[in-house]
């Protein structure tokens, strides 16, 4: 496999590095990359429906969105006819007002016939308000992205000062985390509950990464539907696992008009090699397209990407440094939107960056109100 327009008998087309100047290398890149050498024979045919492969025209753009869209839901095994059945319903367990915002813990039914718990937080302000999900992150899940509960994993309460900011948020806990956690589950290895868990699940031909994505769903549903959220301005966020979930949800949803993924968007191919969790996998993805081709379909809606600069993660390093500029901007580019690309450096490490996301979701949801990206 060469790239169309790399060296004369050169670098494989997927080497992201091959794509900077000589400028643009970090100091440590020997020009030289290959691929992972994995103990694996790989397909001959990777990447099929990826950008870097089809290059699609300006007027092809939105058929290769389609496509490989409808191919994600099927790898997640996305079960679309029911959620578009289902009639958006939920039980108010507790309100509370809060400085500036009130907070209200729901419940729903997942499709799975599970109870699920969110966070429903709604400002002072009068409506109607602009709504944005939150996809939690691993571990203390949705009491920690909601500001419930304060806490020191990166989530920043960010719910919290989103509602203060005159947005609705509502943030669910997905399947195996937060107050929805399995276990404890017996593993001669060690490995924790949630990951027995996405083994077991993965081998029913259920990927937890569609569990997730379902939950998210059937929570946009709810938000768009809930009395005062204005559904035609919805946007959705999250952090490290978090934020590949509403990369995810954001390329299937297109009703979705904003997207932040804070130290989320990997590479599995080339860059981070595999380094996720067995409940992050999308079975069979890299025959088909790698993240960045994911992130490539919220194109030419908004999708701010935030990274640290003291990312602790060295694969989020890399994509940071190797992808976002040089795999992305084309696609933002194509589709007449390149304004829509966002990079958020900020100084911190594997962190939501709250100033940036409320000012993104404020410029995106709620400038203009009515007349803006109608
Ligand atoms: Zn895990």
């Amino acid at each position: 496999m060469q790239a169309p327009d790399g060296p004369a008998g050169g670098a494989p087309a997927t080497c992201y590095n091959t794509r900077m100047t000589n400028d643009d290398r970090p100091p440590d890149c020997p020009g030289d990359c290959q691929p992972p050498k994995l103990p694996l024979r790989l397909p001959p045919d990777l990447l099929r429906l990826s950008f870097e492969k089809l290059r699609p025209s300006a007027q092809g753009l939105a058929a290769w969105q389609g496509g490989l869209r409808a191919k994600l839901a099927e790898l997640l095994a996305l079960d679309l006819a029911a959620l578009a059945a289902w009639p958006p319903a939920w039980q108010v367990l507790q309100r509370r007002e809060m400085d500036g915002y009130s907070l209200s813990l729901i419940s729903f039914q997942s499709l799975e016939g599970l109870t699920v718990p969110a966070y429903l937080l709604l400002p002072r302000t009068p409506g109607p308000w602009p709504g944005v999900l939150i996809a939690h992150g691993h571990d203390l899940g949705a009491r920690s992205a909601a500001g419930v509960i304060e806490s020191n994993d990166g989530q920043e309460g960010l719910g919290m000062r989103l509602a203060r900011g005159g947005l609705a948020v509502l943030a669910p806990d997905l399947l195996s985390f937060g107050q929805r956690q399995v276990g404890p589950l017996p593993d001669p290895v060690g490995r924790r509950a949630h990951e027995v868990f996405a083994n077991f699940a993965m081998e029913v031909g259920r990927p937890i990464a569609g569990l997730h994505l379902m939950d998210l769903m059937q929570a946009q549903a709810i938000l768009a539907a809930w009395p005062g959220v204005d559904a035609g301005r919805l946007g959705v966020a999250g952090l490290s696992q978090g934020g590949r979930l509403a990369c995810l949800l954001a390329a299937l949803e297109t009703g979705l008009r904003a997207c932040l993924v804070a130290s989320g968007l990997t590479s599995s191919l080339l860059v981070d090699r595999g380094n996720q969790h067995l409940h992050d996998a999308v079975p069979g993805l890299l025959a088909w397209a790698d993240y960045p081709d994911l992130a490539g379909l919220v194109a030419p809606r908004a999708l701010m990407l935030s990274w640290g600069l003291r990312e602790p993660f060295p694969y989020c390093v890399e994509t940071r440094d190797l992808v976002t500029h040089n795999y992305l901007r084309p696609i933002w580019e194509l589709a007449g939107a390149p304004e829509n690309l966002e990079l958020d450096l900020h100084p911190r490490g594997h962190c939501y960056n709250p100033a940036a996301a409320l000012d993104f979701f404020a410029r995106h949801l709620m400038a203009g109100r009515t007349a803006a990206m109608e």
